[in-house]
This record gives structure tokens, sequence and C-alpha cells, in this order.
């Protein structure tokens, strides 16, 4: 198994990651080039594209001018920024509700309804109808927020379809960049094949109903539903990325999110990350997370340090410690999902057994795994100078990446880990 010499990603990262003679990754490689763009170019392209899609509203009398697909995140306050704020926009929000919300999530989810004055569409599933696909999803890809990606990425198309409103506003190709299987040369937009492909884990949504096991209805997928591509053609409607068009650093955004629009951060000790601001509004993300391990021998502590190593605000040598302290800890919500999703945790380990990609576990015992490599130190010298002024640990990034300190919080740790039985529909 290659680990990448500048950051801390496996060769068999996900989606697609591909090294170099070297022994770079192209995660690495796109973002160095995409550090070289013309941004401000860009940027102008997007100002251009604005204009177009706002005569456009205008001409049929539109009440909103593009749907902006949120969640209550830093991203999604960030896309609300840049719509209202920036380019006057009127957006409809429009959310899909998985029912995993934390306190934190709702709480933020709120305050962007708020802070910009906008409207807000919310799908809400059935609990039951989670519950169902959850499990089902578990058992064939390993994933039981499957109904999660899925309904934030086909929704909103819906009501694109129903309002004829053209412009849909994402915020940065996500499952693109960390490995880089997209480069941003083209300005990537967001389409049904990408759902399928990165959102769906390649199931078409008759393979959940086509099982007698499953007892999924037709009428329990409706929010996963893309509408006709003929339909969506006639109204013209595309996803751009913002990504594509601005610069996006995760922290820079995050602190001009709190400090201008009151987004709140999580200010406590996460178990899978260090991170205080990446996927705070769903309490199963840790579970999440943790299959990916299970699976691929990786988690979030690869994905966040990757990142940071990039922007030179941390070293690799401290990324290898962060992977090694948080890849592999199981989440303390594990017994809490189980009961929610009426399997027992032999069953559990039992359905990820076959998904464990081989390359990188070993079994050793009935249901035991070692992994056969690790991230190391190494010696190579990339051209990344340490930022010393932003440097990860800094004190002052201390509320947004948070280790162990003890700190002294205004808010307790139960707006994240708030699972005492909340499957939140409102
Ligand atoms: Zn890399």
């Amino acid at each position: 198994m290659k680990y990448c010499k500048i950051c801390v990603y496996p060769e068999n990262a996900k989606p697609t990651i591909l090294f170099d003679n070297e022994g770079i990754c192209s995660g690495c490689k796109n973002f160095f080039r995409q550090k070289k763009f013309d941004w401000n170019k860009r940027y102008k392209n997007l100002e251009e594209l604005i204009e177009k899609y706002k005569f456009i509203s205008k001409k049929n009398k539109q009440d909103y001018d593009c749907i902006i697909p949120v969640s209550g995140g830093k991203d999604s306050h960030y896309q609300a920024h840049i719509a209202i704020k920036k380019f006057k926009l009127k957006p409809l929000f429009v959310t899909y509700n998985h029912c995993f919300n934390t306190q934190l999530g709702l709480r933020n989810l709120n305050n962007l309804v708020k802070v910009f004055d906008a409207d807000l569409i919310r799908f809400t599933s059935s609990i039951q109808k989670v519950r169902k696909i959850s499990k089902f999803m578990l058992k064939k890809t390993g994933d039981l927020t499957w109904h999660y990606h899925t309904g934030i990425f086909s929704y909103p198309f819906q009501v694109a379809k129903e309002k004829k409103i053209p412009l849909m506003i994402w915020g940065e190709p996500g499952y693109a960049i960390n490995t880089g299987v997209y480069t941003l040369d083209d300005y990537p937009e967001y389409t049904k094949w990408v759902r399928d492909e990165y959102q769906m884990r390649g199931f078409k949504l008759s393979d959940l109903i086509n099982n007698k096991k499953s007892l999924i209805k037709d009428h329990d997928l409706h929010p996963f539903k893309f509408p006709r591509t003929e339909d969506l053609e006639k109204i013209g409607v595309r996803g751009i990325y913002l990504g594509s068009y601005l610069e996006w650093d995760h922290l820079k955004i995050v602190k001009q999110m709190v400090s201008e629009y009151n987004f709140k951060l999580f200010e406590g000790i996460r178990e899978r990350t260090f991170s205080s601001f990446h996927k705070i509004d769903d309490h199963a993300n840790d579970i999440h997370d943790y299959l990916k391990y299970l699976k691929f021998g990786y988690g979030r502590g690869t994905d966040h340090a990757s990142a940071e190593v990039r922007y030179g605000r941390m070293t690799r040598n401290e990324a290898v410690k962060i992977v090694n302290k948080y890849d592999n800890v199981k989440p303390k919500s594990l017994s809490f999902y189980l009961k929610f999703l009426r399997i027992t945790e032999k069953e559990f380990y039992k359905y990820v057994e076959s998904m464990r990609d081989k390359k990188i576990w070993k079994k050793i015992g009935d249901n035991k795994y070692v992994k056969k490599f690790n991230v190391k130190k190494n010696n190579y010298q990339s051209n990344i100078k340490l930022d010393k002024k932003n440097y990860t640990f800094s004190k002052k990034n201390r509320r947004f990446f948070n280790l162990n300190k003890k700190q002294k919080f205004k808010y307790d740790d139960n707006l994240i880990n708030d699972i005492k039985g909340q499957f939140r529909i409102l």
C-alpha cells in the first residue's frame, strides 16, 4: 500500500486516487495546480453567468432567481453569502431532512434562514422509511447514510422542475476534490451522472425495491427520484459549483461565517476528527466515517489532516500522528445506531466483512482484522512552506481545530453528541 509523500492518503482512497511516479497523489497534484488558476478570471466568469440567470428570472417573472441546496453547514452559509450578499440574488433554499440532526445542526439551519432572510423548503422522510433504507443500504453497501446523500443531491432537482427554476448553486464538488478524481479546469457541474455515480454508490432505485427482504416500497423513495432529463432540459436546469469559480479554503470560509453570520462551531472534543466545523449537523457521521475505516482502512483524520498539510498549516509528520489518533476509533454512538437499526454488533461487523479491502486488511480470527499497512513518516521534501501564522494548532485556530485541550465552552457537548433517542423530524 502506497501513501502519498505529501499528504497522508493511501492509494486505495475513494473516489479513485492516482499516484504519479514520484509517489504524489492526484488530490495533491490538483490542489497545487489549482493554486495557480487565474481566480479573478473565474470570478468574472461567475459574474457573467449570474447576470445571465438574473435576466432570465426577470424575464420569466420568477419569484426566485435560483435554488441553493442547503444543510445548514458552513458551506450553506457561504453559498448564501455569495448569492445574496455578493450577487443580490433571491434564492430559494431547499433541504432534505434525513432525521439524523444534531441540535447544533438544527440551530445552524435556523440561523441560515434567519440571517439571510430567505425562504426554505424542507422535505422530511418518515423515520420508519429512514430506518428501512438505512438498514438495507448498510447491508448492501456498508453505508447507513445513503438516504442522506441521495436525498440532498436529488430532491432539489424536483423543486427546480416544479418551480421552473433553472439555476442551482452548489458549494464545492466535495467528492472530487480530496482525491482529485476530477479537475476544476473544465468547470464541472452537478448532473444526474454525478449523482448516480458518487451519491448513490452505483445503485439504482429499482435495486432497493426489487428485493423481497428490503420491505422498501416505491413511494418510500420519492425524495430520491431524479426528474426526467427532458423535463429538466426544457427548463434548462443546471447545477453549478461555486468551488469552480472561487478558491475554497474551508478554514477561511468558516472563520468568515462565524464572524459575519453567527455560524456556530462544535465546541468540544470529537471522537473521529480534530475539526470543529466539518459535518457537525448529523450525528450518524461518526458511524458513516467508521464504516469507511472498516472498509478501506482510513477515515476523516486522513481527510482533514491531508487538507491541512496541503495548505501548509500542518506538517506531514503531524498528520501521521492525527491519522493514528483518530482513524481507528470506534465511535460511542455505534450502540445507539445498532438499537435504531435493530441489529446486533455482530451483525453489523458481519455486514461489513465482505466489503473490507483485502489490500489493507488481514483476517486473523473470527471477525478479527489487522491492518497490513500504516501511514508512516517519510523524508520527502515537498515545496510546501509551513504557514506558521496560520498553523492548524495555533492558539488562534484552537476553536476550529481542537485536539484535546480542555477549554471552557459556552455550549455543551450535547449539542453534537445528542443521540438520546433523537431522530428529529422537526
Ligand atoms: Zn497527496
